[in-house]
């Protein structure tokens, strides 16, 4: 009952006051986050609780697929406002696996106006057609996916004038990729962060050798993922 989420407010409320008195007068006072989150809208990826952070230390926007469009008018503000008035030190974009908006851009079905949403990831899965086409498994090519987007999504931010502005003034920002799992919790590193000015574009692999990167425990198959933003540090 929609009563009883005012009724667990005032439980909450009165639980934090009693282990902190102090705790609402200090986030009252300002906000400081160090973090730009930009997570997906996914109601399983409450975004301070899986990183362990209370709020007023994580900016959030969050959107289905966890997009950057460099059309949005929300996630160019949240942006701005988070780059050049809270001057985080780093923008994490974070997908998930098995995410339901990257699932919709693959299927053929139409949804409605989430379609347009979608169209990035649905370009983006037509460019790496045959990569994905190696993978038979659907669900592992949705994984595939994610994290591609994820991949894609950084490119975006780190070639976001505001972004690009804060660097070009010696602002110090690092923009990361990550993908978490609903199925046990725990965040990856997809290894793409960037923490300055990209150069020039690496040259593209050929699509029928996908880029295979981040630590492979022994035994285990590794990851397809992606074609590395312009500045990564792997090992090509
Ligand atoms: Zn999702």
């Amino acid at each position: 009952m929609i009563g009883d989420l005012l009724s667990n407010n005032l439980r909450w409320a009165a639980t934090k006051t009693r282990m902190d008195p102090e705790y609402f007068r200090r986030l009252s006072e300002q906000q400081t986050p160090e973090y730009l989150w930009i997570g997906c809208s996914d109601s399983r990826v409450p975004a301070n609780e899986v990183v362990g952070l209370d709020p007023g230390e994580l900016f959030v926007h969050r959107n289905v697929a966890n997009l950057a469009p460099s059309q949005d008018a929300n996630f160019l503000s949240v942006l701005q406002f988070a780059v050049e008035v809270l001057r985080v030190r780093h923008i994490i974009v974070c997908g998930h696996y098995g995410c339901g908006g990257v699932r919709a851009a693959m299927g053929g079905r139409r949804l409605g106006l989430i379609d347009h949403w979608l169209s990035p990831i649905r370009a983006l899965h037509d460019e790496r057609f045959e990569e994905m086409a190696q993978i038979a498994d659907f669900e592992t090519r949705v994984n595939a996916m994610c994290e591609a987007n994820v991949v894609a999504q950084v490119r975006n931010v780190t070639a976001n004038p505001f972004v690009r502005d804060a660097w070009a003034k010696g602002q110090k920002l690092e923009v990361h990729g990550w993908i978490y799992s609903i199925r046990d919790g725990l965040i990856r590193d997809l290894e793409v962060s960037v923490s300055r000015q990209p150069g020039p574009a690496p040259k593209r692999r050929p699509r029928s050798q996908p880029a295979i990167v981040g630590r492979v425990p022994p035994g285990s198959k590794p990851r397809l993922v992606h074609v590395c933003t312009p500045d990564c540090d792997h090992d090509h």
